[in-house]
């Protein structure tokens, strides 16, 4: 429903927080937040509101300087916290708006291979699918390029990696998905509203676009792979 992504100078955990509020109106059940603390991917996920996600975080410190969160629209599998995002394998966590309409062939097919999954969504086969890929030794711009077109459907997508506390990569087909860019920080974000407390230049990525985000930019890819650029516009009265 709602997506967030921070590559920060600060701790970011608070920060997706306050940005998932503001995506608060377009309604959730669950939402979500994983952030890269020294390294490894360390998720804190709550059912309904996101008070009850904070009042996690006020129990732990989380320190990480890049991370991701979400607010989840149920699409399959029940609002429950086993359920909400970000989804995650040993290598990465991922969050997802829209819907995956093969997962269950995918399914099948990464579970016949050995993956175990341990949610009812149809969003975990891409944590699981890019997952295959680095195992295969594949980097992370490479599996997530491989994967997209294996997924059928509508989806917005922001993956964070174990180990790569400077990346974070975005992908969009039929669901949006935009860049904010700060100074020495990135951001992504599901609509421009998230980013408004962030930055005021936004990049909106074309349908079937996919980006790699560090902290110095943003380098984006069309459908077929070819790198390309978008236009950066000036949010009028982001606050
Ligand atoms: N289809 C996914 C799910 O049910 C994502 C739903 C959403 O957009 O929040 O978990």
């Amino acid at each position: 429903c709602g997506i967030i992504g921070i590559l920060g100078q600060t701790p970011v955990a608070p920060l997706l927080v306050d940005a998932l509020k503001r995506l608060e109106y377009r309604g959730y059940d669950s939402a979500g937040i994983a952030t890269l603390e020294d390294g490894h991917v360390e998720r804190l996920r709550a059912e309904g509101k996101l008070r009850n996600l904070e009042a996690k975080l006020a129990t732990v410190g989380r320190m990480g300087r890049s991370g991701i969160g979400h607010t989840r629209w149920a699409t399959h599998g029940a609002p429950t916290e086993r359920n909400a995002h970000p989804h995650a394998t040993d290598r990465l966590a991922v969050v997802h708006n829209g819907i995956i309409e093969n997962f269950r062939e995918l399914r099948r097919d990464l579970e016949a291979a050995g993956r175990v999954f341990v949610s009812d969504t149809d969003t975990e086969v891409v944590a699981h699918l890019v997952t295959a890929r680095l195992d295969e030794g594949m980097s992370p711009r490479d599996a997530v390029q491989a994967s997209l077109g294996a997924l059928e459907g509508a989806f917005a997508l922001a993956f964070l990696f174990e180990g790569e506390d400077d990346l974070l990569i975005g992908a969009r087909r039929g669901s949006p998905l935009a860049i904010g860019w700060g100074s020495n920080e990135m951001f992504l974000g599901s609509d421009a509203i998230a980013l408004g407390p962030f930055t005021d230049e936004v990049t909106y990525l074309d349908d079937g676009d996919w980006v790699v985000l560090t902290r110095a930019g943003a380098t984006i890819y069309d459908a077929a792979g070819q790198e390309v650029g978008r236009v950066v516009t000036r949010t009028q009265g982001a606050t």
